[in-house]
C-alpha cells in the first residue's frame, strides 16, 4: 500500500468517526452513553491481576536474578483468545490508539491505589524503532504513558531512552540470544537529568521480559536511580 493511500485511509477513518457511533473495542457492540471505548461487560470481564499491591507477584518474578526492579506489575492476564488479546491487537496493528488510551487510564487508576507506586517521578515508554513507529503512526507504549500521565500527575519522559538499531525478528531465538540482541538496541540521552529519580518503565505486554530488562539495565547505570515496571498485560 502506498503512503498516500495509507494517509487517505486514516483521514477517511477519522472523518467517519465524527459521524458514526463508537463500538466496544472488546466485543464490537454499540457503546451507550457513559461507556468509553469498552462496554460495561467487557470492562468487568477484564482479567485483572491485582499485582499492583502484591509483593513478589509473577511479573516481579520474571526479573528476579536479572535486573534490580523496585516494583513490577501488569494490569491484566493475557490469555490466548481473550478479549484483551483482541484489544491489544487493535492497539498494535489496527491503529486503535483509543484502546491504548482507555487501558492506560485503567492502569493508572490501579497504580494510584497502590502505595508501591506513589513516589514515581517519570513515566518512560519503551521506545519503538523509529521506522516501525513511522509505519504504525505511533508508539503504543507512548500512547499508554500519555493516558496515564494526567491521572498520576507524573510527566512522560519520552526523549531520554531511545532505540538505535533495527532488530531482526526475534521469535525464533532463545532468551540469551535475545538478550544479547536487545541489549544493543537502546541508548540514553542526557542521563544526568534522570539522576536520583524513581522511574516507571511502560510497555504494552510483558512476556520474556527481555526488552524491559534491557531498558531497565541501561537506566540503572545512572547513579541513584530506581526503576519500576508497569504493563497492560502479562503473558
Ligand atoms: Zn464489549
Amino acid at each position: 500500500m502506498t503512503m498516500q493511500r495509507k494517509i487517505l485511509i486514516r483521514w477517511t477513518n477519522d472523518f467517519l468517526q465524527l459521524f458514526y457511533p463508537d463500538y466496544c473495542s472488546g466485543c464490537g457492540t454499540l457503546l451507550v452513553r457513559g461507556e468509553d471505548v469498552l462496554c460495561l461487560e467487557c470492562l468487568s470481564d477484564l482479567p485483572f491481576t491485582g499485582f499492583a499491591t502484591e509483593r513478589d507477584n509473577l511479573v516481579e518474578q520474571v526479573f528476579w536474578g536479572r535486573v534490580r526492579i523496585e516494583h513490577a506489575m501488569a494490569l491484566c492476564r493475557f490469555d490466548k483468545g481473550n478479549k484483551l488479546q483482541h484489544m491489544l491487537h487493535r492497539l498494535k496493528y489496527k491503529g486503535d490508539r483509543e484502546t491504548g488510551r482507555r487501558l492506560g487510564q485503567l492502569l493508572a487508576h490501579e497504580l494510584k491505589r497502590s502505595p508501591n507506586y506513589n513516589q514515581l517521578e517519570g513515566l518512560i515508554p519503551v521506545p519503538l524503532h523509529p521506522r516501525r513507529e513511522k509505519t504504525r503512526g505511533y508508539n503504543q507504549s507512548h500512547v499508554i504513558a500519555e493516558a496515564m500521565s494526567p491521572i498520576l500527575q507524573i510527566p512522560v519522559l519520552n526523549h531520554y531512552l531511545i532505540r538505535q538499531h533495527h532488530s531482526e525478528t526475534q521469535t525464533h531465538k532463545g532468551r540469551y540470544e535475545r538478550w544479547e540482541n536487545v541489549n544493543t538496541l537502546f541508548d540514553l540521552l542526557k542521563p544526568e537529568e534522570l539522576c536520583g529519580k524513581h522511574l516507571l518503565l511502560i510497555d504494552d505486554v510483558v512476556t520474556t521480559g527481555a526488552t524491559l530488562e534491557a531498558c531497565a539495565s541501561l537506566l540503572l547505570e545512572i547513579p541513584d536511580i530506581r526503576v519500576s515496571i508497569a504493563t497492560l498485560a502479562f503473558a
